[in-house]
């Protein structure tokens, strides 16, 4: 082992700040860099640890709690010597030539250069404040009834902003149904249609989260740059705002938006809020900005239905180029109800799993790579959940569950409703028996043995039944 007795090649050093910088860079995005990290300076090496510094207390807690493990894991990668990154105030770095000077006038920018649009070139001259993610398209965007109309005023707003009855809009939904989405989609809509009519004024759109926006102006104040800030979001022709809830409480911020809302407003511009609840039900925030967000248009995402879920399913299968099954597709829709990010994140395991292990996805597989999601989302199953489920399935009433007819049609069913009841629950023989119309405990045995007999002997029958039961399973 040799022991190192030089200090460290400073030219060496500023080497690899200079790439642990950049590294960071491209993880957090320009923005963010900006707005938090470029006034980071290089501080002497002592041992195994490293001093980073930071101009103000403000940003050295700021930087020590949001970017302090990466600085450490960077560090780490491109030094073996450096155990701890110590983020210190203090302006100036003790090892000269090393610091960088600290420029506390430049205003952190709201603005970032946006990516290119999907499918298109464009998008140079639009600004966005927060990457758009390419994937949130109208075109990906599958409509049904609990979002047709915020779709449909989205698109309007894409189309024509700030036309009379649409300003400001106000998207609101309950987590995961949509509504990020139709504001990127309507960003990156605006802004192809600055680019795609020639000789029209370019549309300039801001999106950011109503953290951000914070963020943003709290980093603005620090800097004495407020001004800049004002001016910049009051340049734009469209300002989102996502998640606007999380101004309840923050009461500078609420200010400031308000103030930025009703100037944008005035100068005939497009505001698009989205929050949670509508404005009426926000409450904390006040009154007059509720009053004002509610005058134009007010939109809301309802929860899914079974049958916009099975559309959703389709269509990312599709666009993944993976074979789902239908039975699979009705199977996740029935038992994932609560929100389409994680009916997508249990759609997305599935299909990484298939191309990893080039299996076919089952729903025996489905089962399996899923067990834990599915779990989370059980429930016990009762009888009458069961017979339910059995007569949607085969198209007979419910009543014909406990009826005495004895048609084929009607007595399968209930042979096969019994049976489930047997397996999926921990009722008694006499139990289910008299759930079904007061049947005898023989009965029930003889309906549970000939479901078994005929699902040997039909594949298609074994399917149904092995559906319905995944579908009630708990
Ligand atoms: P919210 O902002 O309302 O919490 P998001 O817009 O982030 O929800 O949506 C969560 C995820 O579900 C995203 O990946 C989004 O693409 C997807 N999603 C939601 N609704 C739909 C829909 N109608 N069609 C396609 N994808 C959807
Ligand atoms: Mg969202």
């Amino acid at each position: 082992m040799t022991i190192e007795r030089q200090s460290p090649d400073e030219k060496h050093l500023a080497a690899q700040w200079a790439r642990v910088r950049g590294h960071l860079q491209s993880e957090v995005g320009e923005v963010e860099y900006r707005t938090w990290l470029r006034q980071m300076s290089l501080g002497e090496l002592d041992g195994d640890e490293i001093t980073v510094r930071l101009p103000s207390r403000f940003l050295r807690d700021w930087v020590r709690t949001h970017y302090g493990d990466r600085l450490n894991a960077l560090w780490q990668a491109e030094n073996r010597r450096i155990r701890r990154v110590d983020i210190a105030f203090g302006g100036t770095a003790t090892a000269e030539g090393l610091a960088e000077p600290v420029n506390a006038a430049e205003p952190a920018s709201p603005f970032e250069t946006p990516p290119h649009a999907p499918g298109h070139g464009g998008g140079e001259r639009a600004e966005t404040a927060a990457a758009l993610d390419p994937r949130f398209t109208f075109d990906s965007f599958v409509v049904g009834k609990p979002n047709e109309f915020a779709y449909a005023c989205a698109r309007r707003v894409a189309e024509k902003p700030a036309s009379t009855g649409f300003n400001p809009l106000f998207l609101y939904g309950g987590v995961g149904l949509g509504k990020t989405h139709l504001m990127h989609a309507m960003a990156w809509e605006l802004t192809r249609n600055g680019d795609a009519r020639p000789g029209a004024a370019p549309v300039s759109v801001a999106y950011m989260s109503a953290e951000k926006f914070m963020y943003r102006f709290i980093a603005a104040i620090r800097s004495q740059a407020t001004m800049e800030f004002k001016e910049q979001l009051r340049s734009v022709d469209v300002l989102m705002i996502d998640d606007l809830q999380f101004l309840i409480g923050k009461d500078a911020t609420q200010e400031e938006f308000f103030h930025t809302f009703n100037a944008l407003v005035d100068a005939g511009k497009q505001i698009v809020v989205s929050a949670d609840k509508s404005p009426s039900d926000l409450s904390g925030l006040e009154e007059r900005v509720r009053t004002r967000l509610g005058c134009g248009m007010v939109a809301d995402l309802h929860a899914t239905t079974f049958e916009l879920r099975v559309s959703i399913l389709g269509a990312k299968a599709q666009r993944a180029g993976v074979p789902v099954p239908a039975k699979v597709v009705e199977f996740l829709a029935h038992k994932i109800t609560s929100n389409v990010r994680e009916l997508e994140g249990a759609l997305n395991r599935l299909i990484a799993h298939a191309n990893l292990f080039g299996r076919t996805i089952t729903l025996e597989t489905t089962q399996e790579v899923l067990h834990d999601i599915l779990k989370a989302h059980d429930r016990r199953v009762t009888i009458e959940e069961i017979q339910r489920k059995v007569s949607e399935h085969w198209n007979i009433r419910l009543t014909d569950m406990s009826s005495p007819r004895r048609a084929r049609n009607v007595a399968r069913p209930r042979q096969v409703a019994m049976y489930l009841a047997k397996q999926l629950t921990s009722r008694s023989l006499p139990e289910i028996g008299r759930k079904f119309g007061t049947r005898d405990h023989t009965t029930v045995m003889h309906a549970v043995q000939r479901v078994t007999e005929l699902m040997t002997l039909d594949a298609g029958f074994a399917d149904d039944v092995e559906l319905l039961r995944r579908m009630l399973e708990s």
